[in-house]
């Protein structure tokens, strides 16, 4: 913990204002309480871990001050602290919230709002997480969490990336409303190695939880309240999703012809036998970005290829399909079935506005949707109105 009580009563942070030599003359003739339990706390100053305060006894209060915290999660802690203050807003660090029995690592005001800040390093349970949101919800709080930035982004230099999300770090992903369809989803991550943050956003489904994102990055001296968010993509930025997307969407089309030479049922190939199409010849409008793509593990060309065959089945075009066809079609694949009737239906749109014909697969063999979609929807997602 960075913040304790000396003997007159008086609160302490431990800010990086203060030199190591300052605090071991000042730790000889003070004594420090923890501002909780009010026991002893020990001032430790060594030259690896930035200095902090530690009870000198086991007490139950060690749990609510989660000792164990690494030197990175502390280090984040004092730096976000320094940032709020530099941006002259009342911050408090560690502050005990007694009415819900909850510790943030920061509780910032701005405007009239309390803001607790959780800075998380480490992996925990997401009950844990649900929990304490559902805690701050009470009281009113709307609090913001910045994970650590993985370590596969952190040495990213690239504006593109493909990276995939753990459990736990989709549930960080927060979802910014910018007009009535599009959604803005970001991924806040910090670094307090290199004081800065990485921000992944304009997730673009792969497969499985493989996405194509946009990755930039921002200095802590340059960050704001509320904090900034990304940018539109620009041009080369959507050429190289499209790049990447389109790569993926090969990878799998040559990879699936490795199932039948084992002799793996599979019902993608299935249908694309029965279509009479090899996969990898497959027209460029099956396997396109679709908003809500990702309610499917599955690639979208092997969804979409699925839909476009139960399409035929009923011998019928996409332009006369109704929801209960939808919702039946739905019923064969894992997820969340209301999320992939909207992709669905998204996708259905598409064909009809390009005017597909779904028995023609010799059609439109070559053209590159995804560069159209992707440019159409990035647009759509910045416009103010
Ligand atoms: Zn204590």
């Amino acid at each position: 913990m960075l913040t304790a009580l000396t003997s007159d009563g008086k609160q302490v942070v431990l800010t990086r204002q203060l030199s190591l030599t300052s605090l071991r003359e000042w730790r000889k003739n003070e004594s420090f309480h923890c501002p909780q339990c009010k026991e002893p706390v020990l001032l430790k100053v060594g030259d690896i871990i930035i200095p902090h305060f530690a009870h000198l006894k086991q007490t139950t209060c060690r749990d609510s001050f989660s000792e164990g915290e690494s030197p990175t999660h502390l280090l984040g802690k004092i730096q976000l602290y320094e940032l709020f203050s530099h941006l002259q807003l009342p911050t408090e660090i560690e502050p005990y919230l007694p009415d819900i029995r909850q510790r943030p690592d920061l509780l910032v005001t701005w405007q009239k709002d309390k803001i607790p800040i959780e800075f998380q390093c480490s992996t925990i349970p997401i009950a844990h997480i649900l929990e304490r949101n559902a805690g701050y919800h009470s009281v009113n709080m709307n609090p913001i969490w910045i994970v650590l930035t993985p370590p596969t982004v952190q040495d990213s230099l690239a504006f593109v990336l493909t990276h995939r999300f753990t459990q736990f770090q989709q549930h960080f992903i927060r979802h910014i409303h910018s007009s009535a369809k599009e959604t803005l989803s970001v991924f806040l991550t910090y670094n307090p190695s290199k004081q800065q943050f990485h921000y992944l956003s304009h997730f673009i489904h792969l497969r499985g939880t493989a996405f194509a994102m946009c990755h930039s990055v921002m200095r802590i001296k340059h960050q704001t309240i509320p904090f900034a968010i990304p940018a539109t993509p620009s041009t080369k930025d959507i050429e190289e999703l499209t790049r990447q997307y389109q790569s993926a969407r090969r990878k799998y089309l040559r990879s699936v012809i490795g199932y039948n030479q084992r002799g793996i049922h599979h019902r993608f190939l299935r249908a694309c036998y029965e279509m009479r199409v090899q996969p990898v010849q497959l027209p460029g409008w099956i396997g396109v970005p679709t908003i809500g793509e990702e309610a499917f593990t599955e690639s979208d060309c092997e969804w979409q290829l699925l839909l476009i065959a139960a399409i035929r089945q009923t011998r019928t075009t996409a332009f006369q399909l109704n929801r209960s066809f939808l919702h039946s079609f739905i019923k064969t694949f894992e997820g969340d079935s209301s999320r992939q009737l909207e992709a669905c239906q998204n996708y259905v749109d598409f064909l009809r506005e390009q005017r597909i014909d779904i028995y023609r697969l010799d059609k439109l063999m070559g053209r590159d949707f995804v560069l159209e979609i992707l440019s159409g929807r990035f647009l759509a997602m910045h416009a103010r109105n």
